[in-house]
């Protein structure tokens, strides 16, 4: 099976195409599933839309939910759509976004940490300042995302190492502690493609975590985070490739927030 469970659209403000052209993007490079899973709405500030170039409003979120609704039963039997949303971790309020989902029908969250010390972690301002440490961002963020598992409000956990994505320093980290945690928690986690396309141009997560997470039996899904559907399932077939050479032989899917397994393609290349 061919799927992609993060992907993007104009609502959030920083994305190209609607979540139809998304759908017949999916759908022209033969994947069996689509998952759409916007940036989720900042519910725990009070303004409606406090960051227009990041997130969709308050108020537009019935709407997102509404549409892929109206979408899924349109391309019924042609390809699986799946209603999702990537939630940024915000510390404190995982419950409180958790309360808000449960009141519409997603089938999945992703689970993100996006701020690290009150900066996005793939802004490069952080370190153009020039007196930021790396072993200290990479601590705080480590530390959010133990958060943010720990918290059980999430189905994937997305790009688990982003850390790396714009640090201009290589950071010696021991995994071990983390997908230890993950693997207890019961979350999936995604190999996000998205990291070909910043500074770091790897994987998140990087082949070592993948191992470590494979050798704890931890799920994995794939999410190409595409921005435009031309990013769509970007490099799946390495992926694939890597995933098979590594034994893995099923990915994570989701519906109304249960996990079922589906095939892994033969290798691809
Ligand atoms: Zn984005
Ligand atoms: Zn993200």
């Amino acid at each position: 099976m061919k799927i992609d469970y993060h992907t993007h659209h104009e609502r959030c403000g920083h994305a190209k195409g609607s979540l139809r052209d998304m759908i017949e993007a999916a759908v022209a490079l033969g994947l069996d599933q689509i998952g759409l899973a916007d940036h989720s709405p900042f519910f725990h500030r009070e303004e409606d839309r406090p960051v227009p170039d990041m997130t969709m409003a308050k108020s537009e979120f019935p709407r997102y939910v509404a549409e892929m609704a109206r979408l899924r039963e349109e391309y019924k039997g042609r390809i699986d759509v799946r209603l999702g949303v990537e939630s940024d971790y915000i510390p404190g309020w995982a419950e409180a976004y958790g309360r808000i989902y449960a009141d519409y029908p997603l089938d999945y969250i992703i689970g993100s940490v996006h701020y690290v010390d009150g900066i996005h972690v793939f802004s490069r301002r952080r370190w153009q300042q020039g007196n930021t440490d790396p072993e200290e961002t990479y601590a705080g963020y480590l530390r959010l995302l133990h958060e943010a598992v720990r918290s059980r409000q999430y189905d994937i956990m997305g790009h688990i190492d982003a850390v790396k994505g714009v640090c201009p320093h290589p950071v010696r980290v021991l995994w071990e502690e983390t997908v230890g945690i993950i693997a207890e928690s019961d979350a999936a986690v995604e190999i996000n493609t998205s990291g070909l396309r910043k500074p770091c141009q790897a994987w998140f997560p990087s082949l070592k975590l993948i191992e470590l997470l494979i050798w704890r039996n931890v799920p994995l899904t794939f999410g190409s985070d595409a921005h435009d559907p031309e990013q769509l399932a970007y490099d799946w077939e390495h992926v694939v490739t890597a995933l098979r050479e590594l034994g893995v032989r099923e990915l994570a899917a989701f519906r109304r927030r249960r996990r079922t397994m589906v095939p892994l393609p033969s290798r691809m290349i």
